[in-house]
């Protein structure tokens, strides 16, 4: 019991440091009001490991600043979330950090907050369509979308991890899976993705042999890896049923990819060098180890630890009459307002740093990942 106390009082105070460090603007004043109060956190879905984590990472902190945690999960059901965000508010929550389903649909819910002075944080996901959304604490999306087709390059062997082109004539073909269109980081993602591999696509050293390549074809609603899977199926029957081989898929997320990896094993395609190469995000478990057994190439790793942290010092900065510290107040644009936002850095992994980056930085232990 006593072992128990002081480990959570070593990681509240472990918290606490690590808050100050992320967020300078939040220092200690003593005529601060007291961290007490309900604070609401919405989150997408438990299907993916991610959120999860994120709705834990998010809690815990917030209850070692003091507060008490409404930590809620809509299973990707739009009305769920607008019911949950309604409780909230009903239960008199302070402040709202919500990573949306769709970013279109809270408009109304967020009036209700507004009312009732409830400060609003958007969560990874921008919220569209409303000015009652305060701040924005995501990762650089667009970046997100640079390293993945970055990756995919690397994979390819088409240039070479300085990032040279490697002089590389092709053709090589890929084919391209989007996000879910209703969320606003898919366009971010395939936008950055499609800003270095486009110039490879016009000198025909990529050939998307399916055609599809514009995002509303590409996109995969809910981010749904089933439906990533059945396209996938039948771009194989439809484009590649003449012998010809697909030698990259520009993947968004984990849960995606490893529908696309089995879309590409059961057409045929067998485990082990010349298989295909495929892009991630998240660095989820399972992906992890298929990163270990080659048949996933990389991953984009966002700490999702990081993302709690500035959520909940830009929590605490609002409810103690601070100003929330950004860094970036110029790009997300929500159709009402530019929301200002705080912007972390995501990071390539491949099997190379594996080790390196996601067990030495402590986001996984060695025997998680196998
Ligand atoms: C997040 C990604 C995640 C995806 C699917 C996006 O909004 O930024 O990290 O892979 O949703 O959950």
């Amino acid at each position: 019991m006593k072992k128990r106390t002081a480990l959570a009082l070593v990681s509240a105070a472990a918290i606490v440091v690590g808050l100050a460090a992320c967020a300078p603007a939040s220092g200690s004043s003593s005529n601060a009001p007291a961290a007490t109060g309900l604070i609401g956190v919405a989150m997408p879905t438990k299907s993916s490991q991610r959120w999860i984590g994120d709705g834990d990472n998010i809690k815990k902190q917030l209850e070692a600043a003091g507060f008490t945690v409404d930590l809620e999960y809509a299973q990707d059901d739009i009305p769920t979330q607008v019911s949950q965000i309604e409780n909230m508010i009903t239960k008199g929550a302070k402040a709202l950090i919500i990573a949306s389903i769709d970013g279109t649909t809270l408009t109304n819910v967020l009036q209700e907050a507004a009312d009732a002075k409830i400060k609003v944080i958007a969560y990874d996901r921008l919220i569209n369509g409303t000015k009652n959304v305060d701040y924005y604490a995501t990762f650089d999306n667009f970046k997100v979308g640079v390293q993945q087709a970055t990756s995919l390059l690397t994979g390819l062997k088409v240039v070479g991890a300085d990032g040279k082109d490697l002089g590389v004539t092709g053709p090589l073909n890929i084919e391209l899976v989007a996000g879910s269109s209703d969320d606003n980081n898919a366009g971010f993602f395939f936008k950055g993705a499609m800003s270095v591999l486009q110039p490879y696509i016009d000198k025909k050293v990529l050939v998307v042999k399916s055609g599809q390549t514009d995002f509303s074809t590409v996109a995969t609603l809910r981010w749904d890896g089933a439906v990533a899977q059945a396209r996938m199926e039948n771009i194989l029957t439809k484009s590649y049923s003449d012998g010809s081989k697909v030698n990259g898929v520009l993947s968004p997320y984990d849960g995606l990819s490893r529908g696309i990896i089995s879309a590409l094993t059961s057409g045929g395609y067998a485990k082990g060098a010349g298989f295909p190469i495929i892009t991630g995000q998240d660095a989820e478990i399972d992906s992890v180890k298929a990163i270990n057994s080659g048949e996933q190439y990389s991953t984009i790793y966002k700490d999702t630890r990081e993302l709690a942290k500035v959520a909940v010092s830009m929590a605490v900065d609002l409810l103690s009459g601070k100003t929330p510290k950004t860094n970036d107040t110029t790009t997300y644009n929500n159709k009402v307002k530019v929301v200002p936002a705080f912007l972390l850095q995501p990071v390539i992994v491949t099997k190379d740093n594996i080790k390196a980056v996601l067990v030495d930085g402590g986001y996984y232990t060695q025997a998680q990942i196998g």
